[in-house]
C-alpha cells in the first residue's frame, strides 16, 4: 500500500499516464520543478525523464527517500545526490523497447527513401513537373548501433531481414552474431547508418563529434534515439550543411523541446520531437511500472528496476 500524499509527482505527465496515476495513486503535484515544494510529508517522488529534477527540490525535502521515474534514461536525475543521500532510485527499462525500436526502423526508412520528403512532392504537385529523386536502398549495408544494450539488441533483432550487416560498439564485448569495434570510430568507419541508443553519461557527451562523423563519410546517415548529449550538435550541423554526411534522424536534442533552430531549414534532416516511447500502450507500461516500483519500496520489498549508480 502506498500512503495517501506520500508520493509527490514532479512534472507534467501526457494525459494518459496521468490517467494511470490517478488510477492508482493519490499524489500532490509540483507542475514546475523549479517552484517551491508544497507543504506535506513526503517519502518518494514521481518524475518523468523528460523532466530534470532539481538536486535543490531534493534538498528541501529531506524526507524523501525514492525517485521513481518514467523511462529507461536517468540523466534527469541528480545521481550524486541521490547515492550520497541513501535515496533509491527507480526506472522503466525493457517495456519501451517495441516503441522506441519501432520509432527508430520508421526513421531508418523515411531517411534513406525520404518518405516525408517524396510525401509533400506529392502534396504540393511538384510530380507533374519532374520524377522524384532517387533514393538509396537499406538491402546491402552496414548499420552499426553504438549501444547494444536492451534497445539496441531488440533493433538490431528487427534489422536482421532487412539483408544488412550489423556492427555496434559499447564498453563491452557480447555473445552476438555480430561484428564488435572497440571504438566509436572504428565503428563509424564501417558503418553506413549509424544508430545510436547508448546512455547519456560523461562517457558518451558529445561522443559524435566531427571527427566521428568524417568517419561516417559522405554516403553515411546518422540516427539518434539516445540522448542529445551525445552528439556534437554544431558539429552535426556543419556536416549536414556541408554534406559530409548524407542526412540524419533525429528525435533528440540538446535543447528540447526548443532544438537549434538551424536543424529546420536543412533538407537532408528527419527530426521527430523525442516520440521513442510515446505510443499509448508503452506509456502505460512505463507509468504502472514506476508505480510497482514505488509500491514495492512502501512494502519494504526490493525495486522490481532499481537505478544502480
Ligand atoms: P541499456 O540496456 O542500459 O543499454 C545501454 C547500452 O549502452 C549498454 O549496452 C552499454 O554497454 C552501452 N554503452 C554505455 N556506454 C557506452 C559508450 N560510451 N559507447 C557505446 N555504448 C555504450 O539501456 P536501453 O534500455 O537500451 O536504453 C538506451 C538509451 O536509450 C537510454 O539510456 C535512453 O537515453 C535512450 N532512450 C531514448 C528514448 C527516446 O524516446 N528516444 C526512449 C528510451 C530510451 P554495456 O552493455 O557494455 O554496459
Amino acid at each position: 500500500m502506498i500512503p495517501v500524499n506520500s508520493v509527490l509527482q514532479v512534472g507534467q505527465f501526457p494525459e494518459i499516464m496521468q490517467m494511470e496515476i490517478d488510477k492508482r495513486l493519490s499524489t500532490i503535484k509540483l507542475l514546475d520543478p523549479q517552484s517551491k515544494p508544497p507543504e506535506g510529508s513526503f517519502t518518494a517522488i514521481l518524475t518523468r525523464s523528460n523532466t530534470q529534477l532539481p538536486q535543490g527540490l531534493l534538498e528541501q525535502i529531506p524526507t524523501i527517500r525514492m525517485v521513481a521515474t518514467c523511462g529507461v534514461g536517468y540523466d534527469n536525475l541528480p545521481l550524486g545526490y541521490l547515492k550520497a543521500n541513501g535515496v533509491k532510485a527507480s526506472n522503466t527499462p525493457g517495456v519501451l523497447n517495441d516503441a522506441v525500436c519501432e520509432l527508430a526502423i520508421g526513421m531508418l526508412f523515411s531517411l534513406l527513401r525520404r518518405i516525408p520528403e517524396a510525401q509533400a512532392f506529392v502534396k504540393t504537385a511538384a510530380w507533374a513537373q519532374s520524377p522524384f529523386k532517387i533514393t538509396t536502398t537499406l538491402a546491402g549495408k552496414c548499420v552499426g548501433i553504438a549501444g547494444m544494450g536492451r534497445i539496441g539488441q531488440d533493433f538490431a533483432k528487427r534489422l536482421e531481414p532487412f539483408k544488412v550487416q550489423i556492427a555496434y560498439t559499447g564498453p563491452s564485448k557480447k555473445e552476438l552474431p555480430y561484428n564488435y569495434y572497440s571504438d566509436i570510430k572504428g565503428l563509424a568507419q564501417a558503418s553506413d547508418v549509424l544508430i545510436l541508443a547508448c546512455p547519456a553519461s560523461p562517457e558518451t557527451d558529445k561522443m559524435i563529434n566531427a571527427e566521428i562523423l568524417a568517419s561516417l563519410g559522405a554516403q553515411g546517415y546518422l540516427i539518434n534515439i539516445a540522448r542529445g548529449s551525445v552528439v556534437d550538435e554544431g558539429a552535426l550541423l556543419v556536416a549536414l550543411q556541408q554534406k559530409k554526411i548524407a542526412g540524419a534522424a533525429l528525435d533528440v536534442f540538446e535543447n528540447e523541446p526548443n532544438p537549434n533552430p538551424q536543424f529546420l531549414s536543412l533538407d537532408n534532416v528527419l527530426l521527430t520531437p523525442h516520440i521513442g516511447s510515446a505510443t499509448a500502450e508503452t506509456r502505460q507500461l512505463m507509468t504502472n511500472l514506476a508505480i510497482d516500483n514505488l509500491e514495492a519500496f512502501y512494502n519494504q520489498q526490493p525495486l522490481l528496476t532499481e537505478v544502480k549508480n
